[in-house]
């Protein structure tokens, strides 16, 4: 990131200054905790700590300089903003960086890859033929087993790549310096705890710190935010453990597709997918009824077009599994394929960067505060 300070950058770096002196909102959230152990903050303190927040909300309604006070002060939406800023920054190839300031015209232009890619590698089957392979939901009957392993391998390489690449650009900006490499093997005591900050991961703990639930426009804590997160990120692991087990299945052993109903993979994807229903479903509904002073509008529209994404996944997913022995099979499968492979084209570019950079950031907030 360009060390001249921009605009977001500026207001976050005076809003943190005002906080650290005021710390009325210490006990709200790590954030806070963080913010207290510098005095300046560089443009990667400054991410870090964007990244750490998770936009609850809490310390704009407890705010006494919030607008119209001339402080000006809304910690949440500043540091929305400077989230996509960071998001941007540390894309690869960094030209991609712009998907996160359009990601509704990104997730069209993967779609319309997509079509391309599945549909011309799609047989069409017709007669006799099509009606024994519906019968028996054959779907590598639509599309060859080998020519799918090369669409998803490649795109999903890729995939791969430009998070990790992502991953330690944004590791060098917000972590500098990272552990000590000497001593007791961490900058500021102890071992680095791993597992504690896996766990505050996989428990959502800091959503929010007294381990409450956050705090809404009204001053309510319902849980709704934390569990529907929940579904969303253990429905989305289960749909990557299906994948997995099936390619397992299918390369060790030779078992090849369609499996049981109640077979581990079919089990593990409906599962999956039924998280991801009840999940990005509930998350869209109450996006729509939160406070717009909360977040910035570009993060808005990257979580939108995330979550429609990820439902249409499930939805199309569950869709062709209850009818894949219909006569429509081959077209629900393209369909469901098309989605699949623009979701993957899409991560690196969306708002699924949100779990990889604010995991790095725990990491970070427990070496440094706990
Ligand atoms: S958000 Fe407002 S009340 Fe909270 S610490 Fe900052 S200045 Fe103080
Ligand atoms: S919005 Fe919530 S998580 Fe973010 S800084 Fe404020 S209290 Fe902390």
């Amino acid at each position: 990131m360009p060390d001249a300070r921009n605009g977001a950058m500026q207001k976050a770096e005076h809003e943190m200054v005002v906080c650290n002196a005021c710390r009325y909102c210490e006990a709200y959230c790590p954030v806070f905790q963080a913010m207290e152990q510098r005095v300046t903050f560089t443009p990667g303190d400054l991410t870090y700590l964007a990244n750490l927040c998770h936009n609850c909300g809490e310390c704009l309604y407890a705010c006494q300089y919030a607008p119209p006070h001339e402080f000006n002060i809304d910690v949440p939406r500043t540091l929305s903003m400077l989230r996509v800023e960071s998001y941007e920054t540390v894309a690869w190839p960094s030209f991609a960086g712009i998907a996160f300031r359009r990601p509704w015209a990104a997730t069209s232009l993967a779609l319309v890859v997509s079509v391309v890619l599945v549909s011309g590698a799609a047989r069409p089957l017709s007669g006799a033929a099509q009606t024994f392979q519906v019968r028996n939901a054959n779907f590598y009957s639509v599309i060859p087993h080998h020519v799918m392993v090369i669409i998803f391998g490649v795109v999903g390489l890729f995939t791969v790549a430009a998070i990790a690449i992502g991953h330690r650009r944004f590791t060098r900006l917000a972590d500098p310096k990272g552990p000590r490499r000497s001593g007791d093997g961490s900058r500021y005591g102890g071992s680095v705890p791993h597992g504690r900050a896996v766990r505050d991961v996989l428990s959502l703990k800091h959503l929010h710190a007294t381990g409450e639930d956050c705090v809404d426009g009204e001053e309510q804590r319902r849980p709704w935010r934390r569990w529907l997160h929940h579904c969303t990120f253990y429905g989305f692991a289960l749909c990557f453990a299906s994948t997995t087990v099936a390619a397992f299945y299918h390369l060790v052993f030779g078992w090849i597709a369609p499996y049981a109903y109640t077979s581990v993979p079919v089990v593990l994807g409906t599962a999956g997918g039924v998280g991801l229903l009840v999940g990005p479903a509930g998350l869209l509904a109450l996006d729509r009824r939160r406070d717009p002073d909360l977040t910035d509008a570009s993060e808005r529209s990257l979580g939108g077009a995330f979550l429609a994404m990820l439902l249409l996944t499930s939805v199309t997913g569950l869709v062709l599994l209850v009818l894949r022995e219909r006569p429509y099979m081959p077209t629900l499968l393209v369909i469901h394929l098309v989605v699949v492979l623009a979701f993957f084209i899409t991560v690196p570019y969306g708002k699924f960067v949100h779990g990889i950079y604010r995991s790095a950031a725990l990491l970070k907030f427990r070496r440094e505060c706990v």
